[in-house]
């Protein structure tokens, strides 16, 4: 606090002021009179109250203050001026008449200064008067350099302890105090008091350091915590020094300690942004590059594994793309949670050994595994982060599925340094990407080559439909109840000029990924469109196409106007257009998917559930779903009808579809007895190559006598059926012996 008291008048060459206070007008014209010899300025008054008033009006350096007056006396007097802001400080003499002890302790406790007795000898008391004030001052000077000290002090945020190791006596500063928060009026009695203050896992190396200064008398400096509550921490520099008075037999210790909080939370705060993701708060590529590295070295010193497994979110752009990037960010942030309950440890950042989780950017998560016995083990969380994953969850009141791809890579065996395993782990992602995603993989020697080659690929690809390369092939369908054919599936061909043939699960995620697909996928759409238009046109009566559909495709808003202008372009019937669309489609947000199915129905055209079975989708669910057809998965009839399994499932999801309205497709069809087996079941449609394998355009056409001659009318026209296969060579049974293409 500021001094508030003015400074005293003598100070600046001035005469010095003097109050005299008596009730007798002649004692204080006499001692006015010595006093103004002896160099001094007087004022004089003869009452309590009036004494009051020149104190506070007149600011006087001194004041004389007779004890026996009537009214208010002496000591009352005194008493109101050291309570007024004027009067705290000055001097005050005061004159009794009686020498008696009690009066002076009755002065001395009323604040007096001095006191002298009547009658004064007031040549010598001028002298007093002087050596008085001199004191004053010095007085006034200490306090407002301690003044501005403390203020200094408060402004640096400086506090100030001492501590007499013989007394055990410790003194605080009042801004000492305030950085331990402490009430002014709280007592502080010893330095263990101070050190409990300190936060317990600072509290012995605060502790330490006040004994080796006192053993080698060697100042020095600390950084250590403080804990003031629960919650509350304050961040402490702290210099320290000894001061021993061998005259005295006194050792103090001072402490000057300076409040850096404010400038740790900066400086953690910077760390936090360069090593961490503000996002998902997991650490950031940097922290664990820097942890990988750490870990490295551990563990070549201790002859262990570590493995490095990035994950990536198979087509998570298309939450950015559809919900938008704050859903998209909620949905990271719930991955995010996901992975962490995998992991043990997952926040080990500058320690060796624990595990490690970290994004390392968009959708990509990094898990450092530590200590491992074997590749299984890895193989065993990979598996658990993509069940922690999988789990349909809700962002914004839509639900998502999201899958995972994951690269993997070992030390010693796949790498000794970061960077390599880095690279390979991202080279085995890369691989299990494009393998479809929803799977991890281990790096091989032979991926580096695989990734080059994918590339190459993939630039083949985006060229492809331009060159001509792709082509459409086509399965019938049959029906089961007559043996028909109703309809063909289109599937796509790539005829690589220096690979041959590419199957469509190799190129068609690689299609999704660059983008190529949407090109593709129309062309796929307009091509098998035409191709029905023309079996329309001819005399053996209505076949409809399928067309396969990425779940890319769909998800673009305006799909469904594509699929109407191809509709328009080639004049095809809706009903006779059959889209066939995945399961990962309809689960990643149900109600986006509905209003899609929904917007494509209203076409009129029909849609198909694909390979039925592989995914999580339950047939209640799908039930609420606008489709027409549901394809069971070929898996489903290995062994069948041996096998019981999936004999049951089969016969449930026939049951179950039919039992709602909906045609139900087998596709994969390979051999006799499982074609008795669905026959019997009341499956009504049949794919398969035992009926026959896809075909060219051309040759379906030609074996169904289309188009060139159109002799037959479609009232005489023979259906191709597969009953002809044990009969006789043509038909239906030509096309399951002669279409070997595949
Ligand atoms: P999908 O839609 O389930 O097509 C059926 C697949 O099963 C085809 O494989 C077909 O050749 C094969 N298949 C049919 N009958 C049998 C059988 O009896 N035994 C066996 N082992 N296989 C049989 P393909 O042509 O290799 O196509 C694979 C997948 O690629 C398709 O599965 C489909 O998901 C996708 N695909 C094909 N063409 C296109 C396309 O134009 N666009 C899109 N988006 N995907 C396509
Ligand atoms: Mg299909
Ligand atoms: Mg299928």
């Amino acid at each position: 606090m500021p001094s508030t008291e003015p400074p005293p008048s003598a100070a600046d060459g001035h005469r010095p002021l003097v109050l005299v206070v008596d009730d007798d007008p002649l004692m204080n014209l006499y001692a006015a009179e010595r006093l103004a010899d002896g160099g001094f300025d007087v004022e004089t008054v003869e009452d309590g109250p009036s004494a009051l008033d020149a104190v506070q009006g007149r600011h006087p350096d001194l004041v004389i203050l007779d004890v026996q007056m009537p009214g208010m006396d002496g000591f009352e007097t005194c008493r109101r001026i050291r309570q007024a802001d004027q009067g705290r400080h000055t001097p005050i003499l005061m004159l009794t008449g009686l020498d008696d002890l009690a009066s002076i302790k009755k002065a001395y406790e009323a604040g007096a200064t001095d006191f002298a007795t009547k009658p004064a000898n007031w040549t010598i008391l001028a002298h007093r008067i002087e050596y008085m004030l001199r004191s004053a001052r010095s007085a006034s000077d200490l306090r407002s350099s301690r003044a501005r000290l403390a203020n200094a002090q408060r402004i640096a945020q400086l506090g100030y302890w001492e501590w007499d190791i013989v007394s055990g006596e410790v003194l605080v500063s009042s801004q000492m105090r305030q950085i331990l928060g402490l009430a002014d009026d709280e007592p502080l009695d010893s330095i263990g008091s101070l050190l409990r203050r300190t936060h317990p896992q600072d509290r012995e190396r605060v502790r330490q350091e006040l004994y080796e200064l006192v053993e080698d008398e060697q100042s020095r400096e600390v950084q250590f915590r403080l804990r003031l509550a629960e919650d509350e921490e304050r961040y402490l520099r702290q210099r320290t020094e000894l001061a021993v008075d061998g005259s005295h037999g006194t050792k103090r210790i001072t402490g000057v300690v300076l409040d850096i909080t404010g400038q740790q939370r900066a400086e953690d705060r910077a760390h936090f942004l360069a090593s961490y993701d503000l996002l998902t708060e997991l650490p950031n590529r940097r922290s664990f590059a820097d942890q990988l590295d750490i870990s490295l070295a551990a563990a070549d010193r201790h002859d262990r594994q570590v493995a490095v497994l990035l994950l990536d979110l198979d087509r998570f752009n298309r939450i950015n793309d559809t919900l938008g990037r704050g859903a998209g960010d909620r949905a990271l942030v719930e991955v995010a949670h996901r992975l962490r309950t995998q992991v043990r440890r997952s926040d080990s950042v500058g320690r060796p050994g624990g595990d490690l989780l970290a994004r390392l950017g968009g959708d990509e998560f990094a898990v450092l595994l530590t200590e491992l016995k074997d590749d299984r083990e890895v193989a065993t969380v990979a598996r658990r982060l993509a069940a922690a994953v999988s789990r349909p969850f809700l962002v914004d009141s839509h639900q998502v599925v999201l899958t995972a791809s994951m690269g993997i890579s070992v030390f010693p065996a796949d790498g000794t340094d970061s960077e390599t395993l880095l690279a390979n782990a991202e080279a085995a992602l890369y691989n299990a990407r494009a393998r479809g995603g929803d799977s991890y993989r281990f790096y091989s020697a032979d991926l580096n080559a695989d990734a080059v080659e994918r590339l190459a690929l993939e630039t083949d690809l985006s060229g492809a439909l331009d060159r001509a390369e792709l082509r459409l092939e086509y399965q019938p369908l049959f029906e089961a109840a007559s043996g028909g054919i109703i309809g063909a599936e289109a599937l796509i061909r790539w005829h690589h000029p220096q690979r041959g043939r590419v199957a469509p699960g190799e190129f068609i995620p690689m299609a999704e990924q660059t983008g190529a697909i949407f090109a593709i996928g129309e062309w796929v759409l307009r091509t098998a469109c035409e191709s029905a238009v023309r079996w329309q046109r001819s005399d053996l009566g209505e076949l409809s196409v399928s067309v396969n559909l990425s779940a890319r495709q769909l998800e673009c808003a305006d799909f469904a106007s594509t699929v109407e202008a191809v509709l328009a372009d080639t004049g095809l019937e809706p009903h006779l257009l059959n889209l066939e669309l995945t399961e990962s489609f309809l689960l990643e947000d149900v109600d986006r998917a509905a209003l899609a199915l929904e917007k494509l129905k209203e076409l009129g055209v029909r849609l198909s559930l694909d390979d039925f079975g592989t995914g999580y989708s339950s047939l209640s669910y799908l039930m609420r779903l606008p489709l027409d057809t549901i394809k069971i998965d070929r898996s489903f009839l290995n062994g069948t009808p041996g096998e019981p399994l999936n004999r049951a499932i089969t016969t449930a999801i026939i049951g179950l579809a039919r039992g709602v309205g909906m045609e139900v497709v087998a596709e994969g069809v390979e051999t006799d007895e499982q074609l008795e087996y669905l026959r019997l079941q009341g499956c009504d449609t049949l794919q398969g190559f035992l009926l026959s394998r896809p075909l060219p355009a051309e040759e379906l056409e030609g074996v169904l006598n289309l188009p060139a001659t159109r002799q037959r009318k479609s009232s005489d026209a023979s259906p191709t059926t597969f009953s002809a296969t044990a009969k006789s060579g043509t038909g239906a049974g030509s096309l399951a012996s002669s279409g070997g293409n595949a």
